[in-house]
Protein backbone atom coordinates (compact mmCIF):
# COMPACT_ATOMS: atom_id res chain seq x y z
CA UNK A 1 0.00 0.00 0.00
CA UNK A 2 1.30 3.49 -1.29
CA UNK A 3 1.59 6.28 1.26
CA UNK A 4 0.87 9.86 -0.10
CA UNK A 5 0.85 13.14 2.06
CA UNK A 6 -1.23 16.09 1.40
CA UNK A 7 -0.56 20.05 2.51
CA UNK A 8 -3.54 21.56 1.57
CA UNK A 9 -5.84 18.66 2.45
CA UNK A 10 -8.83 21.12 3.76
CA UNK A 11 -8.60 22.67 0.72
CA UNK A 12 -10.56 22.39 -2.54
CA UNK A 13 -7.95 20.22 -4.40
CA UNK A 14 -6.70 18.75 -1.15
CA UNK A 15 -10.39 17.06 -0.34
CA UNK A 16 -10.64 15.72 -3.95
CA UNK A 17 -7.18 14.48 -4.88
CA UNK A 18 -7.64 12.57 -0.72
CA UNK A 19 -10.63 11.08 -2.16
CA UNK A 20 -9.03 9.93 -5.26
CA UNK A 21 -6.13 8.22 -3.54
CA UNK A 22 -8.27 6.59 -1.53
CA UNK A 23 -10.33 5.32 -4.35
CA UNK A 24 -6.91 4.18 -5.42
CA UNK A 25 -5.93 1.68 -2.38
CA UNK A 26 -3.33 4.79 -1.16
CA UNK A 27 -2.77 5.15 2.87
CA UNK A 28 -3.77 9.15 2.86
CA UNK A 29 -2.01 11.60 5.67
CA UNK A 30 -2.79 15.22 5.60
CA UNK A 31 -0.74 18.27 7.12
CA UNK A 32 -3.60 20.13 8.69
CA UNK A 33 -2.27 23.56 10.34
CA UNK A 34 -3.17 24.19 13.83
CA UNK A 35 -6.31 26.69 13.90
CA UNK A 36 -8.42 27.32 17.08
CA UNK A 37 -11.27 25.67 15.26
CA UNK A 38 -10.72 22.60 12.90
CA UNK A 39 -12.00 23.09 9.57
CA UNK A 40 -12.26 20.19 7.70
CA UNK A 41 -15.80 21.33 5.95
CA UNK A 42 -14.31 19.88 2.31
CA UNK A 43 -13.23 16.45 3.63
CA UNK A 44 -16.65 16.03 5.74
CA UNK A 45 -18.67 17.23 2.61
CA UNK A 46 -16.97 14.15 0.70
CA UNK A 47 -17.68 11.94 3.43
CA UNK A 48 -13.92 10.95 3.86
CA UNK A 49 -13.06 13.46 7.41
CA UNK A 50 -12.42 9.11 9.08
CA UNK A 51 -10.36 7.52 6.52
CA UNK A 52 -7.73 10.37 6.08
CA UNK A 53 -4.73 10.94 8.86
CA UNK A 54 -4.12 14.38 9.63
CA UNK A 55 -1.16 15.50 11.53
CA UNK A 56 -0.27 19.12 12.50
CA UNK A 57 2.23 20.97 10.78
CA UNK A 58 2.93 23.64 9.03
CA UNK A 59 4.47 24.28 5.85
CA UNK A 60 6.65 27.36 6.91
CA UNK A 61 7.46 25.58 9.32
CA UNK A 62 10.57 23.62 8.36
CA UNK A 63 10.87 20.92 10.98
CA UNK A 64 7.46 19.71 11.15
CA UNK A 65 7.22 18.89 7.65
CA UNK A 66 10.60 16.76 8.48
CA UNK A 67 9.21 15.01 11.48
CA UNK A 68 5.83 13.60 9.45
CA UNK A 69 8.66 12.72 6.46
CA UNK A 70 10.78 11.02 9.40
CA UNK A 71 8.24 9.54 11.29
CA UNK A 72 5.22 8.65 8.27
CA UNK A 73 7.52 8.02 5.40
CA UNK A 74 5.16 8.96 2.47
CA UNK A 75 6.52 7.71 -0.97
CA UNK A 76 4.11 10.96 -2.55
CA UNK A 77 3.93 14.14 -1.47
CA UNK A 78 1.19 16.78 -3.08
CA UNK A 79 2.18 20.27 -2.07
CA UNK A 80 -1.37 21.81 -2.35
CA UNK A 81 -0.59 24.30 0.43
CA UNK A 82 -1.04 27.85 -0.39
CA UNK A 83 -2.42 31.53 0.26
CA UNK A 84 -3.83 30.50 -3.01
CA UNK A 85 -6.47 33.81 -3.57
CA UNK A 86 -4.89 36.45 -5.76
CA UNK A 87 -7.37 39.41 -4.17
CA UNK A 88 -5.67 38.78 -0.96
CA UNK A 89 -2.10 38.39 -2.03
CA UNK A 90 -1.90 41.81 -2.83
CA UNK A 91 -2.38 42.87 0.90
CA UNK A 92 -1.06 40.02 2.03
CA UNK A 93 2.26 40.07 -0.10
CA UNK A 94 5.09 39.22 2.76
CA UNK A 95 2.47 36.33 4.11
CA UNK A 96 1.63 35.20 0.51
CA UNK A 97 5.23 34.87 -0.18
CA UNK A 98 6.22 32.63 3.10
CA UNK A 99 3.41 30.58 2.59
CA UNK A 100 3.38 29.93 -1.01
CA UNK A 101 6.72 30.59 -2.45
CA UNK A 102 8.99 29.59 0.68
CA UNK A 103 6.55 26.97 1.86
CA UNK A 104 6.99 25.01 -1.23
CA UNK A 105 10.71 25.24 -0.82
CA UNK A 106 10.37 23.98 2.89
CA UNK A 107 8.52 21.03 1.14
CA UNK A 108 11.25 20.49 -0.88
CA UNK A 109 14.33 20.69 1.30
CA UNK A 110 12.79 18.01 3.83
CA UNK A 111 12.37 15.75 0.83
CA UNK A 112 16.05 16.22 0.78
CA UNK A 113 17.32 15.87 3.87
CA UNK A 114 14.99 13.38 4.66
CA UNK A 115 14.75 11.01 1.50
CA UNK A 116 15.36 12.41 -2.26
CA UNK A 117 13.54 9.17 -3.26
CA UNK A 118 10.03 10.55 -2.15
CA UNK A 119 8.14 11.97 -5.55
CA UNK A 120 6.92 15.38 -5.27
CA UNK A 121 3.73 17.27 -6.56
CA UNK A 122 4.07 21.34 -6.80
CA UNK A 123 0.62 22.89 -7.43
CA UNK A 124 1.80 25.43 -9.87
CA UNK A 125 -0.42 27.98 -11.65
CA UNK A 126 -1.64 29.39 -14.82
CA UNK A 127 -1.10 32.78 -13.18
CA UNK A 128 2.49 32.53 -13.45
CA UNK A 129 1.60 33.26 -17.20
CA UNK A 130 -0.15 36.50 -16.28
CA UNK A 131 0.49 38.99 -19.12
CA UNK A 132 0.23 36.81 -21.66
CA UNK A 133 2.91 36.01 -24.05
CA UNK A 134 1.02 33.50 -26.73
CA UNK A 135 -2.30 33.27 -27.45
CA UNK A 136 -2.53 29.52 -26.51
CA UNK A 137 -0.25 28.73 -23.10
CA UNK A 138 1.61 25.77 -23.02
CA UNK A 139 4.71 24.37 -20.79
CA UNK A 140 7.16 26.24 -22.95
CA UNK A 141 5.14 29.78 -22.77
CA UNK A 142 7.34 32.83 -21.01
CA UNK A 143 5.99 33.74 -18.12
CA UNK A 144 4.79 37.47 -17.04
CA UNK A 145 3.27 36.89 -13.09
CA UNK A 146 0.47 39.67 -12.57
CA UNK A 147 0.24 39.27 -8.77
CA UNK A 148 2.69 38.39 -5.58
CA UNK A 149 0.62 35.19 -5.82
CA UNK A 150 1.67 34.48 -9.46
CA UNK A 151 5.63 35.96 -8.70
CA UNK A 152 5.40 33.34 -5.45
CA UNK A 153 4.01 30.39 -7.53
CA UNK A 154 6.51 31.29 -10.23
CA UNK A 155 9.27 30.98 -7.25
CA UNK A 156 8.12 27.39 -5.98
CA UNK A 157 8.16 26.64 -9.73
CA UNK A 158 11.56 27.26 -10.32
CA UNK A 159 12.59 25.46 -7.52
CA UNK A 160 10.42 22.28 -8.55
CA UNK A 161 12.40 22.34 -11.69
CA UNK A 162 15.77 23.44 -9.69
CA UNK A 163 15.35 20.64 -7.53
CA UNK A 164 14.67 17.91 -9.98
CA UNK A 165 17.81 18.94 -11.75
CA UNK A 166 20.12 19.69 -9.11
CA UNK A 167 19.50 16.60 -6.80
CA UNK A 168 17.83 14.24 -9.38
CA UNK A 169 14.48 14.37 -7.43
CA UNK A 170 11.12 12.93 -8.80
CA UNK A 171 9.77 16.86 -8.43
CA UNK A 172 7.07 17.42 -10.76
CA UNK A 173 5.40 21.27 -11.58
CA UNK A 174 1.76 20.61 -12.54
CA UNK A 175 0.74 24.37 -14.34
CA UNK A 176 -2.82 23.59 -13.77
CA UNK A 177 -5.30 26.62 -15.52
CA UNK A 178 -8.52 27.45 -12.92
CA UNK A 179 -10.30 24.60 -11.34
CA UNK A 180 -13.41 25.17 -9.42
CA UNK A 181 -16.23 22.86 -7.63
CA UNK A 182 -18.95 22.75 -5.50
CA UNK A 183 -16.14 22.63 -2.73
CA UNK A 184 -14.37 25.74 -4.12
CA UNK A 185 -13.72 29.37 -1.91
CA UNK A 186 -16.57 31.47 -1.57
CA UNK A 187 -13.98 34.19 -2.72
CA UNK A 188 -13.24 33.03 -6.32
CA UNK A 189 -15.54 34.49 -8.77
CA UNK A 190 -17.28 31.08 -10.00
CA UNK A 191 -18.79 30.16 -6.64
CA UNK A 192 -18.90 33.78 -5.61
CA UNK A 193 -21.39 33.97 -8.74
CA UNK A 194 -23.39 30.39 -8.08
CA UNK A 195 -24.00 30.84 -4.55
CA UNK A 196 -25.18 35.05 -4.74
CA UNK A 197 -27.68 33.65 -7.93
CA UNK A 198 -28.83 30.48 -5.66
CA UNK A 199 -29.79 33.71 -2.92
CA UNK A 200 -31.14 36.33 -5.42
CA UNK A 201 -33.31 33.77 -6.56
CA UNK A 202 -34.59 32.54 -2.88
CA UNK A 203 -34.80 36.28 -2.31
CA UNK A 204 -31.91 36.22 0.21
CA UNK A 205 -29.93 39.13 -1.68
CA UNK A 206 -30.90 42.03 -4.23
CA UNK A 207 -27.50 42.12 -6.20
CA UNK A 208 -24.77 40.40 -6.72
CA UNK A 209 -21.55 42.90 -7.65
CA UNK A 210 -18.79 42.19 -9.77
CA UNK A 211 -15.17 43.95 -11.02
CA UNK A 212 -13.97 42.89 -14.41
CA UNK A 213 -16.20 40.90 -15.74
CA UNK A 214 -14.92 40.49 -19.19
CA UNK A 215 -11.57 38.94 -17.63
CA UNK A 216 -11.47 35.53 -19.37
CA UNK A 217 -10.54 32.21 -18.01
CA UNK A 218 -9.68 28.43 -18.70
CA UNK A 219 -12.05 26.47 -16.12
CA UNK A 220 -11.91 23.22 -15.51
CA UNK A 221 -13.57 20.59 -12.69
CA UNK A 222 -11.02 20.14 -9.66
CA UNK A 223 -12.20 16.22 -10.00
CA UNK A 224 -10.80 15.81 -12.99
CA UNK A 225 -7.64 18.36 -12.38
CA UNK A 226 -6.58 15.77 -9.30
CA UNK A 227 -6.36 12.97 -11.62
CA UNK A 228 -3.71 14.71 -14.02
CA UNK A 229 -2.02 15.20 -10.09
CA UNK A 230 -1.70 11.83 -10.02
CA UNK A 231 -0.72 10.72 -12.92
CA UNK A 232 2.02 13.42 -13.10
CA UNK A 233 3.95 11.18 -10.15
CA UNK A 234 3.13 7.73 -11.92
CA UNK A 235 4.92 8.92 -15.56
CA UNK A 236 8.35 7.39 -15.82
CA UNK A 237 9.67 10.21 -15.70
CA UNK A 238 9.49 13.67 -14.13
CA UNK A 239 8.33 16.44 -15.71
CA UNK A 240 6.12 18.91 -16.04
CA UNK A 241 2.80 19.89 -17.57
CA UNK A 242 0.35 21.84 -18.50
CA UNK A 243 -3.35 20.90 -17.71
CA UNK A 244 -6.29 22.86 -19.30
CA UNK A 245 -9.63 22.49 -21.06
CA UNK A 246 -8.52 24.32 -24.22
CA UNK A 247 -11.64 26.44 -24.23
CA UNK A 248 -11.87 29.90 -22.49
CA UNK A 249 -14.96 32.03 -21.46
CA UNK A 250 -15.44 35.48 -19.63
CA UNK A 251 -16.87 36.11 -16.29
CA UNK A 252 -19.99 37.46 -18.10
CA UNK A 253 -20.57 34.21 -19.85
CA UNK A 254 -20.07 32.04 -16.82
CA UNK A 255 -22.89 34.53 -14.97
CA UNK A 256 -25.03 33.93 -18.31
CA UNK A 257 -24.93 29.93 -17.47
CA UNK A 258 -25.69 30.39 -13.91
CA UNK A 259 -28.12 32.94 -13.69
CA UNK A 260 -29.98 31.20 -17.00
CA UNK A 261 -30.29 28.26 -14.86
CA UNK A 262 -32.48 29.33 -12.43
CA UNK A 263 -34.56 31.14 -15.29
CA UNK A 264 -33.07 34.81 -13.89
CA UNK A 265 -31.28 37.26 -16.72
CA UNK A 266 -28.02 37.91 -14.91
CA UNK A 267 -28.19 41.46 -16.66
CA UNK A 268 -30.82 42.53 -13.82
CA UNK A 269 -28.69 41.29 -10.93
CA UNK A 270 -24.78 41.62 -12.00
CA UNK A 271 -23.37 45.02 -10.73
CA UNK A 272 -19.68 46.48 -11.06
CA UNK A 273 -18.02 47.03 -8.52
CA UNK A 274 -14.96 49.34 -9.39
CA UNK A 275 -13.53 48.60 -5.74
CA UNK A 276 -13.45 45.14 -7.06
CA UNK A 277 -10.92 45.34 -10.11
CA UNK A 278 -7.76 44.28 -9.52
CA UNK A 279 -4.01 46.50 -9.36
CA UNK A 280 -2.88 44.51 -12.38
CA UNK A 281 -5.19 41.80 -14.25
CA UNK A 282 -4.92 38.34 -15.99
CA UNK A 283 -7.19 39.75 -19.28
CA UNK A 284 -7.25 35.82 -20.51
CA UNK A 285 -5.70 32.51 -20.48
CA UNK A 286 -6.50 29.64 -22.36
CA UNK A 287 -4.19 26.10 -22.44
CA UNK A 288 -3.02 23.73 -24.51
CA UNK A 289 -2.94 20.53 -22.68
CA UNK A 290 -1.54 18.67 -25.54
CA UNK A 291 1.55 16.76 -23.51
CA UNK A 292 -1.04 15.68 -20.53
CA UNK A 293 -2.92 14.24 -23.44
CA UNK A 294 -0.27 12.21 -25.25
CA UNK A 295 2.18 11.01 -22.35
CA UNK A 296 -0.32 10.75 -19.35
CA UNK A 297 -3.71 10.31 -21.49
CA UNK A 298 -5.27 12.67 -19.40
CA UNK A 299 -8.18 15.27 -21.15
CA UNK A 300 -10.59 17.19 -18.97
CA UNK A 301 -14.48 15.56 -19.23
CA UNK A 302 -16.52 17.72 -17.41
CA UNK A 303 -17.95 20.88 -19.53
CA UNK A 304 -18.18 24.34 -17.93
CA UNK A 305 -22.01 24.29 -18.22
CA UNK A 306 -22.04 21.05 -16.03
CA UNK A 307 -19.65 22.38 -13.80
CA UNK A 308 -21.72 25.11 -13.32
CA UNK A 309 -25.07 23.64 -13.04
CA UNK A 310 -23.42 21.37 -10.42
CA UNK A 311 -22.38 24.46 -8.29
CA UNK A 312 -25.32 25.97 -8.45
CA UNK A 313 -27.57 22.38 -7.34
CA UNK A 314 -25.05 22.29 -4.29
CA UNK A 315 -25.43 25.70 -3.34
CA UNK A 316 -29.40 25.82 -3.31
CA UNK A 317 -29.40 22.83 -0.96
CA UNK A 318 -26.71 24.51 1.23
CA UNK A 319 -28.52 27.34 1.10
CA UNK A 320 -31.81 25.82 1.45
CA UNK A 321 -30.17 23.98 4.91
P1 LIG B 1 -7.47 26.30 -1.30
O1 LIG B 1 -7.28 27.74 -1.00
O2 LIG B 1 -8.84 25.72 -1.34
O3 LIG B 1 -6.61 25.44 -0.25
C1 LIG B 1 -5.37 25.87 0.24
C2 LIG B 1 -4.93 24.92 1.33
O4 LIG B 1 -3.66 25.35 1.85
C3 LIG B 1 -5.87 24.85 2.55
O5 LIG B 1 -5.94 23.50 2.97
C4 LIG B 1 -5.14 25.68 3.59
O6 LIG B 1 -5.43 25.33 4.91
C5 LIG B 1 -3.70 25.29 3.27
N1 LIG B 1 -2.71 26.18 3.86
C6 LIG B 1 -2.64 27.53 3.74
N2 LIG B 1 -1.57 27.99 4.43
C7 LIG B 1 -0.97 26.90 4.99
C8 LIG B 1 0.18 26.74 5.79
N3 LIG B 1 0.93 27.77 6.17
N4 LIG B 1 0.53 25.48 6.18
C9 LIG B 1 -0.21 24.42 5.80
N5 LIG B 1 -1.32 24.52 5.05
C10 LIG B 1 -1.69 25.75 4.64
O7 LIG B 1 -6.73 26.02 -2.71
P2 LIG B 1 -7.12 24.99 -3.88
O8 LIG B 1 -7.43 23.68 -3.27
O9 LIG B 1 -8.04 25.63 -4.82
O10 LIG B 1 -5.73 24.88 -4.64
C11 LIG B 1 -4.74 23.92 -4.28
C12 LIG B 1 -3.39 24.41 -4.74
O11 LIG B 1 -3.38 24.54 -6.16
C13 LIG B 1 -2.98 25.78 -4.20
O12 LIG B 1 -1.59 25.76 -4.01
C14 LIG B 1 -3.36 26.73 -5.31
O13 LIG B 1 -2.60 27.90 -5.26
C15 LIG B 1 -3.04 25.87 -6.52
N6 LIG B 1 -3.79 26.17 -7.73
C16 LIG B 1 -5.16 26.21 -7.68
C17 LIG B 1 -5.89 26.47 -8.81
C18 LIG B 1 -7.37 26.50 -8.78
O14 LIG B 1 -7.98 26.96 -9.76
N7 LIG B 1 -8.02 25.98 -7.75
C19 LIG B 1 -5.21 26.72 -10.10
C20 LIG B 1 -3.79 26.52 -10.06
C21 LIG B 1 -3.11 26.27 -8.90
P3 LIG B 1 -6.66 26.02 5.74
O15 LIG B 1 -7.87 25.21 5.40
O16 LIG B 1 -6.22 25.87 7.14
O17 LIG B 1 -6.76 27.44 5.28
P1 LIG C 1 -7.95 33.79 -10.32
O1 LIG C 1 -7.90 33.57 -11.79
O2 LIG C 1 -7.13 32.82 -9.54
O3 LIG C 1 -7.68 35.18 -9.92
O4 LIG C 1 -9.47 33.39 -9.90
P2 LIG C 1 -10.71 34.30 -9.44
O5 LIG C 1 -11.89 33.39 -9.50
O6 LIG C 1 -10.43 34.96 -8.14
O7 LIG C 1 -10.82 35.43 -10.55
C1 LIG C 1 -11.03 35.11 -11.91
C2 LIG C 1 -11.27 36.39 -12.69
O8 LIG C 1 -12.54 36.94 -12.32
C3 LIG C 1 -10.23 37.49 -12.45
O9 LIG C 1 -9.88 38.05 -13.69
C4 LIG C 1 -10.98 38.51 -11.62
O10 LIG C 1 -10.54 39.87 -11.80
C5 LIG C 1 -12.38 38.34 -12.16
N1 LIG C 1 -13.42 38.86 -11.26
C6 LIG C 1 -14.37 39.78 -11.57
N2 LIG C 1 -15.11 40.05 -10.49
C7 LIG C 1 -14.62 39.29 -9.47
C8 LIG C 1 -15.00 39.18 -8.10
O11 LIG C 1 -15.91 39.82 -7.59
N3 LIG C 1 -14.27 38.27 -7.36
C9 LIG C 1 -13.25 37.54 -7.90
N4 LIG C 1 -12.60 36.68 -7.13
N5 LIG C 1 -12.87 37.68 -9.18
C10 LIG C 1 -13.56 38.55 -9.97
Amino acid sequence: MKTALITGITGQDGAYIAEYLLNKGYNVLGLIRRLSARNIERLNYLKIAGDVKLIDGDITDLSSIIRVLKKDKPDEVYNLAAQSFVGTSWQQPILTSDVTAIGALNVLESIRLTDPSIKFYQASTSEMFGKIKEMVQCENTPFHPRSPYGVSKLYAHWMTVNYRESFNMFACSGILFNHESPIRGLEFVTRKVTNSAVRIKLGLQDKLYLGNIDAKRDWGHAKDYVKAMYLMLQHDKPEDFVIATGRTSSVRDMCKIAFDYLGLNYEDYVKIDKNLFRPAEVEILIGKPVKAEKYLGWKAEITLEDMIKEMVDADMKRVKG
